[in-house]
């Protein structure tokens, strides 16, 4: 059986390419230095995959920020404001993704956005009316030459013409189809640069056609790749899919002339089904992911024996591969050294993914497979009783009903109630939440991570940030305070790491975007709050104050979707399984005298499905109970507030509302406030605080430009049902343009206050 890979991690086992590009970002390596660096990785993959004996190699699935970046520049795409700079063109490409100021000029970077369902962050192309797309770049050529001189011969990866066209920006008064035969033509100049290098497959990525696409999508799919496979010459071109299924265009899609289709049977709900109703083109060979790319745990193996067992009734030419890139989960367990046998036994990150597709390739068509040792030592783990399983938490989540889900006053009746206790008047002022992490606050937790101090010590440096905080905040006049987040570095670590079930390593790294990487804390096993987590922070801080101090939370979601979730047991079970969780700290921190309850859930719009049919069925059918457990058991007195980080939720603007929360504050900054015509059209009911300026730059907003947000938003926003807040938390932040900035806030807010009073 012949095995593919889609594409491998590129920051390096020890995140190499992270620290080499962030030296030569300083000036300390010189571009040649840099690009060893990146050699090295890259023969140290191909090795190891020749290693495994992956029959199908990716090249070009390296990148040194971003491959849709790379792309674009390959495409002559990058716009004018970039290459007018006149620097050479690795420093042209990285002004791109990382903006520049400097002699040469001052140009932000191109827009970010996250790469399909995952956290993986691309730079979002723009195309003007004069851009030509024609191929100007040697990157896919150069690469797959390195590859061979090492004597390894690969399947150069590229993102297909449609999927560009599709995350791209249309900056001018062209759109898609305008630019579909130049984009075709550039693809035919690819394949001629690989004809001419005798390359035998290439793989063109095409994870567009998992979204929900209109006819006239599928139309400019068909009639790009008509174009460019009449060229291909002898060339195999494989499309490859991934992130789900692609069932709005199947059976165009197996009617053009494709060396072989890779499609998803990890994510792809409906890929079997497609195969069933409308077969598979016997000269075609089916790529099949049935590895999923995306999450850390061991395969089973026998489950993906007999998924490809049961595949072989629709192709006879079958190449197994992961369901996505490895781009998405960490290099290797061999990293980790702290995490127990009985933990580490469950997990195959990148490295030992190639091992199972190793494995499997010799298993899968061998008879007696079932008594060869590797399969019987996969095996072992998945017949093995779960270890830190929880029962009483699995009882609780099986006994909720209708009523842990619902406050019993309703909304309108408890703000009548809370507006009587909290005496706070018209437009409060607050803040989201973390105040900025000094140098001090930092070493605090280093210091006691690294055991130079105690744990009393410890809490004692974080009752003085504590006091600091409030302080400041009394003196500039904030009506409803916060006590910092001093205590936490990660507004989901932190819990993840109070709660049991929890596993954390200490080098599974991700990339997030660029140079940024983050990791993810693992859910192992029944997630259960074994103390209270914040009481005493939020106590304290209460102590100090009359004002009211909103006690602070990360709500279930958002903790799960920054997690690697568990696969023996449903998302749902999970977030009720936290949300539980929450629901004690909610009740203790009540109990404590905490009158206003933060819940954030920054990250709730980031997981809703590509496919909007399938939003409320695989998601906010759970997602938004999962939150109205955590609150559903306070009293009516007490406020519950949430934070959602981007404000694009216009389209479930009345889910959010049946979050039932109190107060919702959000981002609204950056996108101009549009945000809130939606709240207006839905008669949102929950009261808003639409950030009123960027806390993601250091600039200090002016009172004026505050007064004239807020004037804007009371256009539309009854003054009652208005909270006035910076669109985030300012832990990022310095302190000295965190105190301008708020006393700029509280100012804006006197005047607006004595404007709408008279
Ligand atoms: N309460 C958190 C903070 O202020 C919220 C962070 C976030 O939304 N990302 O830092
Ligand atoms: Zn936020």
């Amino acid at each position: 059986m012949n095995s593919s890979l889609i594409g491998f991690p590129r920051v390096g086992k020890g995140r190499e390419l992270k620290f080499a590009s962030e030296k030569y970002f300083r000036k300390e390596i010189s571009v040649e230095e840099l690009e060893k660096v990146a050699k090295g990785i890259k023969i140290m993959h191909w090795n190891l995959q020749q290693a495994a004996g992956i029959s199908h190699i990716p090249s070009n699935d390296f990148s040194y920020y971003d491959n849709l970046l790379d792309l674009t520049v390959l495409l002559n795409a990058l716009p004018n404001s970039y290459r007018q700079l006149g620097l050479n063109e690795r420093d042209t490409y990285f002004a791109a993704a990382r903006g520049y100021q400097g002699e040469a000029g001052d140009v932000k970077a191109l827009a970010m956005k996250k790469w399909f369902n995952t956290n993986y962050h691309y730079l979002v192309p723009e195309l003007f009316d004069d851009t030509e797309i024609k191929l100007v770049g040697d990157k896919p050529f150069t690469e797959y030459a390195e590859a061979k001189a090492i004597g390894v011969l690969t399947k150069p990866v590229i993102i297909g013409g449609f999927t560009f066209l599709k995350l791209a920006k249309y900056k001018g008064s062209k759109t898609i189809n305008d630019f579909a035969d130049q984009v075709a033509n550039a693809y035919i100049a690819i394949l001629n640069r690989f004809n001419e290098q005798g390359v035998a497959w290439v793989q063109f990525d095409e994870p567009s056609l998992v979204t929900d696409l209109s006819k006239a999508d599928v139309a400019l799919f068909t009639a790009i790749y008509e174009k460019v496979l009449a060229h291909k010459g002898n060339v195999k071109v494989l499309l490859q899919t991934y992130f789900g299924d692609i069932r709005d265009s199947y059976e165009e899609v197996i009617g053009l002339d494709f060396d072989s289709i890779g499609l998803d049977f990890i994510e792809g709900k409906q890929t079997v089904e497609l195969l069933e109703r409308h077969g598979f083109p016997a000269d075609k060979t089916l790529f099949a992911g049935v590895l999923n790319g995306k999450n850390i745990w061991k395969s089973d193996y026998k489950k993906v024996i007999d998924l490809v067992n049961g595949l072989e009734k629709y192709s006879n030419d079958i190449v197994i591969s992961t369901s996505c890139s490895l781009l998405h989960v960490p290099y290797t367990l061999e990293n980790e050294t702290s995490l127990p046998d009985e933990v580490s036994q469950y997990f195959a990150f990148a490295k030992e993914r190639l091992q199972e597709i190793k494995e499997l390739t010799e298993l899968i068509g061998t008879s007696g497979y079932e008594e060869q040792g590797a399969y019987l030592a996969n095996q072992q783990v998945f017949s093995a009783d779960r270890v830190y399983e929880d029962k009483h938490v699995q009882a609780s989540v099986a006994s909720l009903t209708e009523r842990d889900f619902v406050r019993n006053v309703p909304r309108k009746k408890r703000r009548a109630i809370q507006k009587e206790k909290l005496q706070l008047g018209l437009l409060p002022t607050t803040t989201i939440g973390s105040f900025p992490q000094t140098r001090e606050v930092k070493q605090n937790r280093s210091k006691y991570r690294k055991g130079d101090i105690s744990r009393a010590e410890y809490d004692e440096n974080i009752k003085g940030f504590i006091k600091e905080c409030i302080d400041l905040q009394e003196e500039l006049g904030l009506d409803v305070l916060v006590h910092g987040e001093s205590e936490r570095n990660d507004m989901v670590e932190f819990f993840g790491e109070n709660l049991a079930g929890y596993v954390f390593t200490e080098k599974a790294w991700v990339q997030s975007y660029g140079t940024r990487c983050v990791k993810p804390p693992i859910i192992f096993g029944d997630i259960r709050r074994e103390n209270p987590i914040t009481v005493f922070y939020s106590e304290y801080a209460q102590s100090l104050s009359d004002k009211p101090v909103k006690g602070m939370l990360t709500g279930p979601v958002t903790i799960l979707n920054w997690s690697f979730p568990r696969e023996d047991i449903s998302l749902r079970e999970m977030a009720f399984q936290i949300g539980l969780a929450i629901r004690e700290e909610v009740q203790d921190l009540e109990a404590a005298g905490i009158k206003i309850i933060q819940i954030d859930e920054a990250a709730l719009k980031e997981k809703l499905p590509i496919r909007r049919e399938e939003w409320a069925s695989e998601y906010l059918d759970w997602a938004i109970p999962a939150f109205r457990l955590c609150h559903s058991g306070v009293r009516p007195e007490t406020q519950v507030h949430t934070h959602m980080c981007y404000s694009e939720f216009e389209e479930i603007v009345q889910d959010i509302d049946n979050m039932d929360a109190d107060v919702i504050s959000f981002e609204a900054s950056r996108s101009k406030l549009t945000i809130i015509d939606a709240l207006k059209a839905n008669q949102f009911e929950t009261e808003v605080g639409p950030g009123v300026y960027d806390i993601h730059s250091p600039r200090v907003p002016s009172v004026e430009e505050m007064v004239a947000v807020l004037k804007n938003a009371l256009t539309k926003i009854d003054e009652e049902n208005l909270w006035i807040n910076p669109d985030c938390g300012l832990k990022t932040r310095g302190i000295k343009e965190t105190k301008e900035s708020l006393a700029n806030l509280v100012a804006a807010a006197k005047i607006i206050k004595d404007a709408v009073s008279v």
